[in-house]
């Protein structure tokens, strides 16, 4: 049985306590490989470290932290083919998507702050002549990097490539489900000789490795990515100790087809924000708005386009969809589905757990489900399920489905199907959403600032707003 060991001070070691949790493999419903149950102590450990290793690596230039970035680019790429099935097998989504998606995006985080950190520059602000001020911006200490199982390696990365960038050093806590690519990645950061202490990952559950480490008092800042109740619980713990905390949490988020929109180009978007990554993406459009003029057509193009979908063995070429992250995180869903139905939802497609064949029966398939005629206020479209589950309402017109679409607690992005730019643009300024797309959906510059409005999070990540999150300005006033 493999076993995945903390990285702590440069090294890979065994949890303080000696405990292990199992680690099982979505596709097979087994367990393959066992996870550090680690707890305070360890955090208590990882922290020293990255609080020495501060002291060295805070103050290096920026050309040596950013060619250290590309040297772990580098060596990940390398190993890129054992990344991707190692996403795979711990994660559940097909290879063929961890090979489009979160790998590349991997290397793209690294090498993207190694740039933006030789590119940025701060302010002066100028006193007519009487004094000028400039903006220092200084790490802040040992961040926090704290990421959710839907994107392991991609998060994790997003997350401790500008925190190193700017000089912090990082105690990084990756989900106690997908714990693998993180210990992969520890193993990267000792063959490209990264300092000790400067990155630490520590493995375990939620609440006994977290609340040491967001309540740490040697940790004064914290970037979380996850669910919006665990956000809720780390603010309740960060804000009185006035730390400094970026949150990007769920999403519930609407996807909106007008009729005058490209058909064929909007059922096939509405399909992929549906069910990519078996819905598990923050971003995944789960409530879909479709005109009442177009609503039937659409409705029957979008159940052909979805029962299509092939949900098979994550590692074969061919299947579109694969198992979901978790046991319990299935059978959420599948109780989700049923509340639906209470609440008067019909099925038009899916709404059960898939039985594969051979060692894959006891894996957690969900097939692809389309569910119709539920009130927009009801809990289904108003909490996140965050499985292969869309719910497809009409409208009549633009004032309506602004209504609809802001209806929820959430605030994280949106999509929008026309072919009027005029009402394209009105309707984007009308939708509470951090991120809008127009005709396309989770396309990523990574310079854009990212997150949610509402209860899906607080501040902005990506480009420059990265940068300025894990540095603190300091303001120099000079009398001329
Ligand atoms: P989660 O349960 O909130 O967990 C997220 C991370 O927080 C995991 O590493 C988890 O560890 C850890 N955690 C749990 N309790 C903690 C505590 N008390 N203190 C510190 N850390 C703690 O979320 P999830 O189920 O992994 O992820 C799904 C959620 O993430 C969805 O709501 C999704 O929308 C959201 N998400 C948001 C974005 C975005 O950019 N806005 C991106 C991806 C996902 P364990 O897993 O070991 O418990």
């Amino acid at each position: 049985m493999k076993k995945i060991l903390n990285y702590i001070d440069g090294e890979l070691i065994e949890p303080i306590n000696g405990e292990y949790l199992d680690n099982f493999n979505p596709s097979t419903g087994k367990v393959y490989s066992v996870v550090p149950d680690s707890d305070h102590d360890d955090i208590n450990k990882a922290v020293k470290a990255a609080q020495i290793a501060y002291n060295e690596w805070s103050q290096t230039s920026k050309e040596y932290r950013s060619e250290m970035l590309l040297k772990l680019a580098n060596i990940l790429e390398l190993h890129t083919q054992e990344f991707i099935e190692a996403e795979s097998k711990d994660n559940g989504k097909p290879e063929t998507l961890a090979a489009k998606v979160d790998l590349p995006r991997a290397l793209t985080n690294l090498r993207f702050f190694a740039s933006a950190i030789l590119h940025d520059s701060s302010e002066m602000h100028d006193m007519d002549g009487e004094a000028i001020n400039y903006t220092l911006r200084q790490p802040i200490g040992v961040a926090a990097c704290i990421s959710a199982w839907n994107l392991p390696i991609y998060l994790l990365t997003w997350k401790i490539a500008p925190a190193l960038a700017t000089g912090n050093t990082v105690v990084a806590k990756p989900s106690e489900i997908t714990p693998m690519t993180a210990y992969l990645f520890s193993k990267v950061c000792i063959e490209a000789g990264l300092p000790k202490g400067v990155l630490n990952i520590v493995h375990g559950a939620g609440k006994k490795v977290g609340d040491p480490l967001t309540s740490h008092p040697d940790v004064p800042v914290v970037s979380f990515t996850g669910g919006t109740a665990t956000g809720q619980h780390i603010s309740s713990i960060t804000s009185p100790m006035f730390k400094k905390l970026s949150l990007e949490l769920g999403g519930k988020n609407p996807n909106i087809i007008f009729d005058d929109a490209d058909f064929e180009k909007s059922v096939s978007f509405a399909s992929r924000a549906a069910f990519t990554n078996q819905g598990q993406i923050c971003l995944c459009g789960s409530r879909l708005f479709i005109h009442e003029k177009i609503y039937e057509k659409f409705k029957k193009a979008l159940i052909q386009k979805a029962s299509k979908l092939n949900i098979g063995n994550p590692r074969s070429a061919d299947s579109n969809l694969g198992a979901v992250v978790s046991k319990d995180h299935m059978n959420k869903i599948l109780s989700k589905i049923k509340e639906a139905e209470k609440l008067g939802g019909k099925i038009l497609l899916g709404g059960t757990r898939k039985i594969l064949q051979g060692d894959l029966k006891e894996g957690y398939y969900i097939n692809p489900t389309i569910i119709e005629g539920l009130d927009y206020k009801c809990s289904i479209n108003q909490e996140e399920i965050f499985g292969p589950v869309v719910s497809i309402i009409p409208f009549k017109d633009e004032e309506q489905v602004i209504t609809m679409a802001n209806s929820t607690k959430y605030g994280l992005s949106a999509s929008i199907f026309t072919e009027n730019i005029s009402k394209a643009h009105r309707v984007a300024a009308k939708i509470d959403s951090g991120v809008i797309w127009i005709n396309t959906w989770l396309l990523r510059d990574l310079r854009i600032p990212f997150g949610g409005m509402k209860h899906s999070g607080i501040g902005r990540e990506g480009g420059f707003n990265s940068l300025r999150f894990f540095t603190e300005p300091k303001n120099i006033c000079i009398k001329l």
